[in-house]
């Protein structure tokens, strides 16, 4: 491969985030290049739903809330701000979004979490009852409790958007390189020197920003990150279901006692419904999907939706994003490596990726972000001991926060 000697800027990764960093940093200056790994939008930003969920909240601390909501309504701006910047369509539809309950204990602590949301001002989220949630998604198996509703969510098409932000970067003088994997990020006496690459080749830049998500702990240690394996299918042409973006733990549902999650995005406009499940494999980063994933995910499938019994399958795929102990990416820059820049750690995270690129370009390129970004900061875990959750319930994650939450702001 043919690569400059240096960059003003070099971005490792080229997912929502990377190629939405690109964008932003080309348009204000023109040597920019993007390292892909693979190929461009190969990995969780081609393989997601779709889903723009804008605040997937467990949080029990309403100061907390408060911020969160700062940053999920900068991700609807921002997502609008491409639909008038970029030359396609990426079928941003913002006609709601549900968290469906079956079990009594889960829709206590889902009010719960309602309160509070409500507490910080988020006065769009509304608690369903069973017959409203009914009316919303009327393919719903008829045991559900009621969900959580928020209007402005939606989904998109995650793949046209991504190459929408790529072909403008390309326009502003953005380079980007596929099959080019970063093996280290040079640092000499505390300021960035440049990246290696596997093939030994070295180029120099004074800022580097890894935008690796669920690989991004392996460039740079001082953050932490949790890689999450999830399986995606699509079904056969349906007529027009009423549906909306969706999440929810099942487990009694399947007959099992073990919580497990599911979700699901509106219907593409081909007729097309896209569905998930967890990855069952306990390498989070195992690329192939085995015979149980794709027949569990069916069978989540069938248990949220009785009346999508004999629905075909088309094609199933699966891929590896990342949470943190906290639920919260790292944006920032590392404080004792000069030019040493992260912005990861992005869960359902596809829809927010745009806002969370703009900031980190803020920062970058004017020393400060419009929206304080210190809860972002990516040494907060240096020297902590993470102990991640048991379960990824509502409960299992209420205790977890409840527990560990003094522990983070101190
Ligand atoms: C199956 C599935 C369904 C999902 N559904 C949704 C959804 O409906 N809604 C939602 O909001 N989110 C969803 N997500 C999560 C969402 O996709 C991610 O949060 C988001 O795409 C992360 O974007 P990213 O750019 O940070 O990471 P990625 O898209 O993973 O990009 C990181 C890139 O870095 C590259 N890379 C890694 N190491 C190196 C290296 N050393 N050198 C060079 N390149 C490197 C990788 O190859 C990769 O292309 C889903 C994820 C999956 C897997």
């Amino acid at each position: 491969m043919d690569y400059p000697k240096s960059a003003e800027f070099i971005i490792i990764g080229g997912g929502i985030i990377g190629v939405s960093t690109a964008y932003h940093l080309s348009k204000a200056v023109k040597d920019v290049i993007v390292l892909e790994a693979n190929e461009l939008v190969s990995q969780a930003s081609g393989r997601n739903g779709g889903m723009v969920v804008q605040l997937d909240s467990r949080d029990i601390n309403i100061d907390v809330m408060k911020t969160k909501l700062g940053f999920a309504r900068k991700a609807i701006e921002e997502l609008k701000n491409y639909q008038r910047e970029l030359d396609v369509d990426f079928e941003f539809e913002q006609n709601g979004s549900l968290d469906f309950i079956f079990d009594k204990k889960e829709m206590e602590h889902l009010k719960r979490f309602v309160d509070i949301q409500h507490s910080a001002s988020d006065d769009e989220i509304e608690l369903l009852g069973k017959n409203e949630t009914i009316e919303r998604m009327p393919i719903i198996n008829k045991e559900v409790l009621g969900a959580r509703f928020r209007a402005s969510d939606g989904h998109l098409n995650p793949l046209y958007l991504c190459y929408g932000i790529i072909d403008k970067a390309k326009k502003f003088g953005a380079r980007f390189y596929e099959f080019s994997k970063v093996k280290e990020i040079i640092v000499e006496s505390g300021n960035i020197k440049g990246v290696k690459l596997t093939d030994g080749k070295f180029i120099r830049s004074k800022w580097v920003i890894n935008c690796t998500n669920a690989w991004a702990e392996s460039l740079t240690p001082e953050i932490k990150i949790v890689p999450i394996r999830e399986i995606a299918m699509v079904t056969e042409v349906m007529p027009k279901l009423k549906v909306h973006s969706y999440e929810a733990y099942i487990g009694g549902l399947m007959g099992s006692k073990e919580e497990q999650h599911c979700w699901g995005t509106t219907q593409h406009e081909n007729g097309n419904l896209c569905i998930g499940g967890p990855g069952l494999v306990p390498n989070h980063y195992y690329k192939k999907i085995t015979y149980e994933e794709v027949t569990n995910t069916v069978n989540c499938m069938k248990a949220m939706f009785p009346l999508l019994d004999e629905v075909k399958i088309i094609r199933c795929w699966c891929g590896a994003f990342a949470f943190t102990p906290d639920y919260n990416p790292f944006v920032g820059e590392i404080f004792d490596k000069k030019g040493l820049f992260v912005i990861a750690g992005l869960n359902n995270g596809f829809g927010l990726g745009p806002a969370l690129s703009k900031l980190g370009c803020e920062v970058i390129l004017d020393g400060e972000a419009s929206l304080d970004i210190s809860s972002m900061n990516p040494i907060r875990f240096v020297g902590i001991n993470v102990k991640l959750p048991k379960a990824y319930t509502y409960a299992g994650i209420q205790e977890y926060i409840a527990e560990n939450s003094a522990k983070w702001q101190t």
